[in-house]
């Protein structure tokens, strides 16, 4: 077994997979995210500004109504009020007119304040509209970077993956196999480098005896460590 092109293609498969969780963590995805995010976000408030504004219009047009009813029927009024004799009659048409008069103002003042509210939602949805196109712009930037990003990142992988084909070819099957076995069960690490007397795998000492033995192991001999079972580099 070579456990050394093992521990090789362990370092390309962990770059790999670095490179693969660095792709879905990208921070122009966050970015892209918010962009996203803020977008929607004015775009429902200018729809909601606008839907306001509707019902201002629709309000306003009411009264309009109102307004044009109530003066017909005032003028209808006036014209009666000129044939009639009867005090009486003269006091209760002036009553009615008084009414409307007073209905006039109430809708000639509420039609005032709307157009008064009115504009100032226009002014909002101005600025709305403005934050808006901003907000498309930084989404749209925002989007093809991370476009570019993740297109640097997959490539990198590609590269990887030659190198991983390139790796893998002179190594059997059977060695394969025990290394996928062995990444598998020991989180990623099937090949453990000794540094300074610790395992690189699962960071416990080695003794002195123990690395002598490992030491005078035969060379077609694979060495483990004794604490993890990984395969050992030596
Ligand atoms: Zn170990």
């Amino acid at each position: 077994m070579d456990v050394k092109a093992l521990h090789e293609l362990q370092k390309v498969d962990t770059a790999i997979e670095q490179a693969k969780v660095a792709l879905e963590k990208l921070p122009e995805r966050t970015h892209h995210a918010q962009a996203q995010s803020d977008l929607a976000h004015v775009r429902s408030s200018r729809d909601n500004l606008r839907r306001e504004q509707s019902t201002m219009e629709t309000e306003l047009a009411v009264i309009e109504k109102k307004s044009v009813e109530i003066d017909a029927h005032r003028a209808k009024l006036e014209r009666q009020m000129k044939t009639i004799i009867a005090p009486r009659e003269a006091e209760a048409l002036q009553n009615e007119m008084q009414t409307l008069a007073a209905e006039r103002n109430e809708l000639d003042d509420r039609g005032l304040l709307l157009l008064e509210s009115s504009a100032s939602v226009d002014e909002d949805v101005r600025k709305t509209v403005d934050t808006e196109s901003r907000a498309v712009e930084v989404e749209a930037t925002t989007a093809h970077a991370l476009t570019q990003a993740a297109a640097a990142k997959s490539d990198e992988i590609t590269v990887l993956l030659v190198r991983r084909a390139e790796v893998v070819l002179p190594i059997a099957d059977a060695d394969i196999a025990t290394y996928d076995r062995l990444r598998a069960s020991y989180k990623g690490i099937a090949v453990a480098v000794i540094q300074h007397g610790v395992c690189g795998g699962c960071h416990m000492d080695i003794s002195v005896s123990e690395l002598d033995i490992i030491k005078r192991l035969p060379i077609d001999q694979v060495a483990e460590c004794p604490n993890c079972n990984r395969l050992l580099v030596r």
